[in-house]
């Protein structure tokens, strides 16, 4: 019989970790990290992907150092797609790689709804657009964390630190990915050396 609500023990608020920072600053690898090491605590875990361009279903992601993760790919604009998934077979903790790409207000009651339910949460995301704009809810999200961790690159043009992503190709909207038909370049930039892409 399956469970509902009603037969619920009342459960502890998760937690919610976030890695944050500019591209090239080893988010994913963190994420993979985190995977391996609950995973081989046998905890029940899912690792989820947000993408700019239309996909949904299984498949793989990568670190910049090419391991790979294996996530369920969530269409940008899909976030409540993940309770697809968690909320069946005591899935205790979620994964959500790129959550900028979310947008904001509905993917901050996806992450509330997720801790309600007792899972612990751990996001990654990129803080800033490459207009230096807040970036869907990565900063909202840094604020309400149990755990933050700000990453940050090396500026390729002053080798400073770099909390920045510059695009250098691929078009002027605020969320275009690195894969698929349309795709941008980026480089990690401090906030001096950020120019901002034209187009
Ligand atoms: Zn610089």
């Amino acid at each position: 019989m399956e469970k509902t609500h009603s037969t619920r023990k009342a459960l502890a608020q998760g937690k919610l970790t976030v890695i944050a920072g500019p591209m090239f600053a080893g988010k994913t690898t963190k994420l993979l990290t985190l995977f391996s090491v609950l995973s081989n605590l046998n905890y029940s875990i899912l690792c989820f992907k947000a993408e700019a361009k239309k996909v949904n279903g299984m498949g793989h992601t990568r670190s910049h150092d090419e391991r790979p993760l294996p996530v369920i790919y969530i269409s940008m604009d899909d976030p409540e797609k993940i309770f697809q998934y968690v909320g069946r077979d005591g899935i205790g903790k979620v994964i959500i790689d790129a959550v900028h790409f979310f947008p904001k207000d509905r993917f901050l009651a996806v992450v509330e709804k997720l801790l309600a339910q007792g899972i612990d949460v751990y996001v990654n995301g990129l803080i800033y657009d490459y207009r230096k704009q807040e970036f869907g809810a990565t900063k909202t999200l840094m604020k309400m964390a149990d755990e933050c961790l700000e990453l940050f690159s090396i500026c390729v043009r002053c080798g400073g630190k770099a909390q920045h992503t510059e695009r250098i190709a691929g078009g002027v909207s605020q969320s275009i990915g690195t894969t698929g038909p349309q795709k941008a370049a980026y480089i990690p930039v401090c906030a001096t050396c950020h120019n901002i892409y034209q187009g």
